[in-house]
């Protein structure tokens, strides 16, 4: 392979101007925002478009976030966004995973899916913080309408707490203290969740992929 030729295919493609965020989840969307802002990036939403949502027929993070950001590519027009992550408890077998959302069922009640978790772990088991250990994971994946993608992944490593501890974030955030913090992330307010630089390294695994991709393909502002 020629030396242009493999720079030419590890260059990245910078964002500029719009992007759309491709999530229907207001949690995400706020968070996703927050992250794009720092870049001076201004973001819409595929609900607010009032984009119709893809079926998540992937079988990993990566290959949902894909989906989803290739699908509101082609329906909008534009440079499109997409999330895809989940809660992965290693004594279930990396359950709920890519169905973390899904584990909540209809009504999107995570007391429900936090209590299933606590569940099976009792029935495992699970006691000790050593036989509660899980990650987040958080599968980046930005889309142009001509068929390029860019691709990032991360991910934060703690423990499931019981009872869950804490009214901030979304989703799984009470039930999980990441490593080295005493906090839950349903404690920390958002800017700690994301610990992201001049004051931390990136804690969540949004922001962590975040940074990943903002080197990548962003310019601070
Ligand atoms: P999806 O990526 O939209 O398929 O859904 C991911 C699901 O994982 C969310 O609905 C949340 O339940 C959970 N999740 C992902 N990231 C977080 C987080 O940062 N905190 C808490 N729950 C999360």
């Amino acid at each position: 392979m020629s030396a242009l030729r493999a720079e030419t295919e590890t260059r990245h493609r910078p964002i500029a101007g719009r992007l759309l965020i491709a999530t229907h989840n207001p949690g995400k969307l706020t968070e996703m925002r927050d992250l794009l802002a720092i870049y001076g990036i201004d973001a819409t939403s595929a609900g607010e478009l009032g984009l119709p949502e893809p079926e998540e027929t992937g079988t990993s993070f990566r290959a949902n976030a894909r989906i989803k950001a290739k699908a509101a590519a082609k329906a909008s027009g534009m440079a499109s966004f997409a999330d895809d992550s989940g809660l992965a408890v290693d004594a279930l077998g990396g359950k709920p995973g890519i169905h973390s959302a899904r584990w909540a069922g209809p009504d999107k009640d995570f007391r429900f899916a936090m209590n299933e978790i606590q569940t099976r772990l009792m029935k495992a088991g699970a006691k000790s913080p050593e036989q509660r250990r899980a990650h987040f994971v958080s599968a980046l994946c930005v889309a142009w309408p001509d068929g390029h993608i860019e691709e990032f992944e991360a991910r934060v490593d703690g423990t499931v707490v019981w009872p869950p501890r804490g009214t901030l974030g979304f989703g799984y955030d009470p039930l999980f203290r990441p490593d080295g913090h005493t906090r839950t992330f349903g404690e920390m307010p958002s800017e700690e969740k994301h610990g992201l630089p001049p004051r931390g390294k990136g804690l969540s695994h949004r922001a962590r992929a975040f940074l990943k991709l903002a080197e990548a393909c962003l310019e601070r502002r």
